[in-house]
């Protein structure tokens, strides 16, 4: 078996190492590290969990630990598609060079350009940077690239969709000819191959499985959701996300809410919010301080519930999360290994729920194929159609009749509607606590008038019909409307 000393790092790495409780190496550390300390490129297809970061620090703080840096010529240089996980790969140099003299400086948006400039003039080892960042200091003329020896550009092709791939271009031309490239992607799409193709100079491939082994811990589930109306297609949906949650009960004990779009984000954590459930955003269009705080708090067990975007939570390693709940199905299938790779991770079990809706079909599809295998329906929930209600549909509001039908809408409501909503749910507002005292199943069938649904939901009559049972099918989805809601 190989062990770490075996990889040829330096013993004040192996010390770190050792002292991180790391025993033995992962598969793309025992084919990348050996390859990049005798200089050579490296193409690493893998993705986060596997223990890629590492992958490419170990080996950097060994060859950095001879020479110095000079003043506002960093001699290497990481590039990553997002802040977060920039500071990841920040924490991590912190982690293995602790017995190393090393200078690191994190160029991203959100910090003080001034900080990172002092830390710049004085020199670096290594600069950590997101590309847009690293070329606004390029070109305020704070920077120069020309002595960077070592270049890796991680997760390249989320680069890829986020539009990064011309600064990476870029960047790689602002390097020297000479220096040594260690680039990492979960997948190589063909504008991929072509950058690593023009850029890399006779590498050692190593790739390693993607996540269908981790995900072997995580078990799947996907529950089909039909909207009783289309107008109130986003709200039951949401009604839909806690009935899941809930019947989950305290199995789950912290989890990650992925949304498609960031004001599906900040809409369903404020709802979940108003009904009794910790829990809160985190996106890209939020603040870098908030978003570090978020992310502080859901690390260190503060916060249960993260609703993320995708970008916001790429390569997050956060290591116990018990559940991961799609919200939506990601368009991209790709996403949807990413999403659930943030739960059983480091062997540990994990769950991961979708609701899909009939037009995500396509897209769930795309993610079976992708994983090659069904993900098990835990149940369609049907809600009876409009013809057996009781009453008739409210009236629309002047403003939501000028907006078109939600199934339709092409973009994201406006943020004055995650405020619509939030009142719109004050009423039926009752902490998650109370609920979970009362298992599902042993709620009464005729549920007390006092805390009954109000009107709006009732009418809805969501006689859940069920079709296409799984064996694990949560007692919520059998039961009828009424008897679930409490409320
Ligand atoms: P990464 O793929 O770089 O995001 O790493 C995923 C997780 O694996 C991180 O929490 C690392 O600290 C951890 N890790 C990295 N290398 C090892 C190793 N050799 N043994 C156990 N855990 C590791």
């Amino acid at each position: 078996m190989t062990t770490f000393s075996d990889l040829g790092l330096a013993p004040k790495v192996l010390r770190a190492v050792s002292d991180a409780g790391y025993e033995t190496p992962t598969p793309i550390q025992i084919g990348a590290i050996p390859p990049a300390l005798e200089g050579r490129d490296v193409l690493g297809i893998a993705q986060t969990g596997t223990g890629k970061t590492a992958g490419f620090v170990l080996p950097m703080i060994t060859l950095l630990a001879r020479g110095r840096a000079r003043a506002r010529m960093p001699r290497s240089l990481v590039l990553c598609p997002t802040r977060e996980l920039a500071a990841q790969v920040a924490e991590n140099f912190d982690t293995y060079s602790q017995h190393v003299k090393l200078t690191k400086a994190l160029l991203i948006g959100g910090v003080s350009f001034k900080e990172q400039d002092t830390l710049i003039d004085k020199g670096v080892d290594v600069l950590i940077a997101t590309p847009g960042r690293l070329l606004d200091h390029f070109e305020r003329g704070k920077l120069l690239l020309t002595g960077v020896q070592i270049m890796v550009v991680d997760e390249a092709d989320r680069m890829l969709d986020m539009g990064f791939i011309p600064d990476i271009e870029r960047i790689f031309s602002l390097t020297p000819f000479t220096r040594q490239t260690l680039f990492f992607s979960a997948t190589m799409a063909p504008e991929i191959e072509r950058i690593t193709n023009t850029f890399l100079s006779n590498p050692a491939k190593i790739e390693v499985a993607r996540q269908a082994t981790a995900s072997e811990t995580i078990e799947q589930a996907v529950v089909m959701f039909k909207a009783s109306r289309r107008e109130r297609a986003a709200s039951e949906k949401r009604d839909c996300l806690r009935d899941i949650i809930r019947a989950e009960g305290e199995k789950c004990t912290n989890a990650i809410i992925f949304c498609n779009r960031k004001t599906d984000v900040d809409i369903v954590s404020k709802s979940l919010k108003k009904h009794g459930f910790d829990a809160e955003p985190i996106h890209g269009d939020l603040d870098q301080s908030v978003r570090t705080r978020t992310l502080d708090l859901f690390r260190d067990g503060k916060l249960k519930l993260l609703v993320a975007s995708d970008v916001a939570a790429r390569g997050l390693d956060v290591p116990a999360v018990s559940h991961v709940f799609n919200f939506d199905v990601p368009s991209h299938a790709e996403d949807y290994i990413h999403r659930i790779g943030r739960t059983g991770r480091a062997g540990r079990d994990g769950k991961a729920i979708m609701i899909c809706e009939p037009r995500d079909e396509k897209n769930l599809a795309a993610v079976e194929k992708l994983i090659g295998k069904p993900i098990p329906r835990n149940g369609a929930v049907v809600p009876a159609v409009a013809e057996t209600l009781e009453e008739p549909a409210p009236k629309p509001t002047r403003s939501r009749s000028r907006r078109k039908p939600a199934a339709q809408e092409p973009d994201v409501p406006a943020v004055a509607e995650v405020a619509e909503v939030a009142a719109a749910e004050t009423e039926v507002a009752q902490p998650v606590e109370t609920r979970a005292e009362k298992p599902v199943e042993q709620r009464p069938a005729k549920p007390d008038r006092k805390v009954e649904a109000p009107r709006r939901e009732r009418r809805n009559g969501r006689q859940g019909e069920v079709v296409g049972m799984g064996d694990h099918m949560p007692g919520f989805i059998a039961m009828s409307f009424d008897e679930r809601r409490t409320d």
